[in-house]
């Protein structure tokens, strides 16, 4: 018989699943994490060594919100002890007249979050790394970095443990039974009660809830990495975070050399539709020769790729998070449909699952991320 209630349940040890666990049990929930696999696995959407931060984005409720996740990465190294967070600034790059830049644009002023517009000469002389052309707008932005992803899950898991939070790895959760009042999550030998339950499951979210048939697609992702022949010119201090809509509409990004890696580029979107579990894990030699051309066009000094890597997006249609209360539960949670663009939210989505979890309620306007819009 079944006696123990926790106060949450939470599913998947990603991202999400990692800084809910951590709001939850440091406000002195008593939490159950239940992940599949090992803890920092591969499989998924959150591992590798770098995610961008930045308050770049055309729609202003996400730059608005990163005012918050910006101060609970902070608030994580505090009490960690440890950095996680780089700032590097970052350019924006595209064709002139370009709409995604002027949007963004848009949201930084409505935001009051500075930017600048730079020429090409003012570019170069800074980042002497990149090669531009005069008809192209660069937006300049102070604020912009990346995170220690791998860092930042593994860091809210051990404090979330430290908590008192109860994390087990390499059990899969097969089923929840939500018809009852107090939820039942059951594992391929076991079964559990929570008050509440947060489904964090990436890219297998709709395994869980098939009744639901949520609108996700789960997509193959690649990103190259680079070893320069000279890194002091790659290193956060010397090269920025840069973005750039190629005039073939690619969304092209990258970093500086961090890790073990080196610096990494890719091209966001454009993947091919995979299952989690069927998906064929190895790089393909078309993007990484792609993604050569255009390193060579772009920044010729980093040569041509030494390592590549796959990922999984789960997108949405509108590329907005979804973020609710199941539709006939209110005691299961769902965060999921990350779109490619939500690790540098972990921060804040944990504490926003906190809420929903301990008070039904949230603080802040999860709207744009309903199960219904
Ligand atoms: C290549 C790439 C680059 C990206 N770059 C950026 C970036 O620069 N900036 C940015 O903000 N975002 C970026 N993102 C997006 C960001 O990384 C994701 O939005 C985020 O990591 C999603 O986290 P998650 O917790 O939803 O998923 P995951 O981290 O995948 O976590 C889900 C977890 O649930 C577990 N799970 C699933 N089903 C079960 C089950 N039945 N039982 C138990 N456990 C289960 C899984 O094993 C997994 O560990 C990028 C993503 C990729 C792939």
């Amino acid at each position: 018989m079944l006696s123990h209630i926790y106060d949450a349940i939470i599913i998947g040890a990603g991202g999400m699943g990692s800084a809910t666990a951590y709001h939850l049990a440091k406000s002195s929930a008593d939490v159950l994490v239940l992940e599949q696999f090992q803890r920092g696995h591969t499989l998924g959407s959150s591992h590798g060594e770098v995610r961008i931060i930045r308050f770049f984005y055309d729609k202003p409720f996400y730059t608005e919100l990163m005012k918050t996740a910006y101060a609970e990465w902070r608030n994580l190294e505090s009490e960690s002890g440890k950095q996680l967070l780089f700032i590097t600034g970052s350019v924006s790059l595209g064709k002139s007249g370009n709409q995604y830049v002027m949007d963004v644009r848009n949201s930084l002023d409505a935001a009051e979050v500075e930017s600048e517009w730079w020429t090409a000469t003012q570019f170069v002389k800074r980042f002497s790394q990149f090669q531009v052309t005069n008809d192209m707008d660069i937006l300049w932005q102070k604020d912009t970095g990346f995170l220690y992803a791998s860092e930042c899950v593994s860091t809210h898991l051990q404090l979330a443990e430290q908590h008192r939070a109860d994390v087990r790895e390499n059990t899969l959760v097969t089923r929840i039974d939500w018809q009852t009042d107090v939820p039942t999550v059951y594992t391929e030998d076991s079964k559990f009660l929570g008050r509440k339950v947060v489904l964090t499951a990436g890219a297998w979210t709709s395994f869980l809830l098939n009744d639901l048939n949520l609108p996700l697609t789960v997509t193959k992702q690649q990103v190259c990495y680079y070893k320069p022949a000279d890194v002091t010119l790659f290193q956060p201090d010397q090269f920025p975070v840069f973005t750039e809509i190629t005039n073939d509409d690619e969304f092209m990004y990258g970093m500086p050399y961090f890790g073990k890696n080196g610096a990494k580029v890719a091209r966001h979107g454009m993947g091919k539709s995979v299952t989690p579990d069927t998906c064929n894990r190895t790089p393909e030699q078309g993007y990484i020769q792609r993604m050569d051309t255009y390193v060579n066009e772009r920044i010729p000094d980093l040569g041509n790729a030494v390592h590549s890597e796959v990922c999984l997006y789960t997108e949405t249609p509108d590329e907005n998070f979804i973020i609710d209360k199941h539709p006939h539960c209110p005691n299961l949670l769902i965060a999921a449909g990350f779109s490619g663009h939500g690790f540098k939210f972990c921060s804040l989505v944990g504490r926003i699952m906190s809420e929903l979890t301990l008070t039904s309620n949230t603080t802040f306007d999860i709207r744009p991320f309903s199960i219904n819009r």
